[in-house]
């Protein structure tokens, strides 16, 4: 028996999805996804919202981010396990589900462990965007695996950088981002220590994976009216900044109630005052005061961001045919007669 159309939903395979990157553009697409988030952003109030949540183990952590507004539905199902990519595995890997708020019938199946680089990618961009010191054109990019590529080209595209200056503690890896980003119009500078790579940089991004608590950026590394960009500290006992640089900063956040757990600011008080993203771009808090102050995006990842890139692949289904109509869903011609429909399968 064939399923009619409504119960088959649309498949973006890997191989779909990183199709349907080149057939946009790989800025093009990240800048799509940054809109996409800074309009859902704008209706930050009409989401349901709530700390992702977490199965933690000694080696890593599987996670389930669900959000919804009052047309649709998505949650994403994300791992970080730091020791991954010894084993030849990555990381992060992800895939996730966007759904009909009226029907409850979901609409999109998605790989996201792309769409995962690209909407952090979109997001670091995005708030940049608002809090980076007027004229940066260089980035310090630490942690060169499987995000820094998209980081440096989000910031480019969107943030006008055309300097970055890689370091790794694993010189192979910034040997791969390095060449990985020639022919991007970036400027390119290998540095073989943080020390270096920081220097003459206004935007200070932290992407590295460690599962416990790193300093990758002391005090006295970070000088006044500079823009960090701390992604790599998404856990419960795993963050990459000195606490005094925190003391020192002007922090914004995604969602205040997951990022208390999971992200820099898990080494400060419970009350230590943040600002959230969302209320900086509808203008309902201020942004970057001066051009000396430090200001800090304290990313985790939140749900609405994944929300903003499947429905930017959603669309994209339909404007470019890339997807595999998957029978996902049973569909009994009496919807009331689901036995009926798998005893008439056995003949
Ligand atoms: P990855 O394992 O591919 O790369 C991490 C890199 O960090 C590796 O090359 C490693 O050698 C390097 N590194 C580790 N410790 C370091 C140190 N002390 N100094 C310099 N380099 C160091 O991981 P990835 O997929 O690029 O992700 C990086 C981090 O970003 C992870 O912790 C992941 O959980 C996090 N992440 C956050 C978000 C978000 O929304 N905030 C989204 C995706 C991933």
């Amino acid at each position: 028996m064939m399923p009619s159309d409504k119960a088959l939903v649309p498949f973006v395979s890997v191989d779909h999805m990183m199709q349907m990157v080149h057939r946009v553009g790989l800025a093009r697409m990240i800048t799509r996804i940054a809109d996409a988030i800074e309009d859902d952003f704008r209706r930050w109030e009409s989401f349901d919202k709530t700390p992702r949540v977490a199965a933690h183990s000694p080696v890593g952590v599987i996670e389930l981010m669900p959000t919804a507004n009052d047309t649709l539905y998505a949650f994403k199902y994300v791992n970080g396990h730091p020791k991954n990519t010894t084993d030849g595995l990555q990381t992060v890997t992800a895939f996730g589900l966007l759904a009909d708020m009226h029907t409850g019938y979901p609409v999109l199946l998605s790989e996201m462990t792309l769409l995962t680089a690209l909407r952090t990618a979109a997001m670091s961009a995005l708030a940049a965007r608002y809090l980076a010191p007027e004229g940066a054109d260089t980035m310090a990019m630490i942690g060169n695996g499987a995000q820094a590529e998209f980081q440096s080209i989000a910031m480019q595209a969107i943030c006008g950088i055309t300097t970055v200056r890689l370091y790794d503690k694993d010189p192979a890896a910034t040997a791969k981002c390095a060449a990985n980003l020639a022919g991007t119009g970036l400027k390119v500078v290998p540095c073989d220590s943080a020390e270096a790579a920081i220097e003459g940089a206004q935007i200070l991004t932290t992407c590295t994976a460690d599962k416990q608590y790193a300093t990758i950026l002391t005090d006295n590394m970070v000088g006044s009216g500079v823009h960090i960009n701390a992604i790599g500290g998404d856990c419960p006992g795993k963050t990459e900044l000195a606490n005094a640089i925190l003391h020192r900063s002007s922090i914004f956040v995604e969602y205040p109630p997951q990022t208390r757990i999971e992200g820099e600011i898990q080494q400060l008080d419970p009350d230590h005052p943040v600002t959230e993203v969302w209320q900086v771009i509808t203008g309902a808090a201020k942004g970057r005061r001066d051009a000396r102050e430090i200001t800090l995006f304290d990313s985790v990842g939140f749900a609405i961001e994944d929300f903003s890139a499947l429905r930017v692949v959603h669309d994209l289904t339909r404007e470019t045919g890339l997807n595999l109509p998957l029978d996902l869903l049973a569909d009994p011609d009496n919807p009331r007669d689901l036995y009926g429909m798998l005893m008439r399968a056995a003949g």
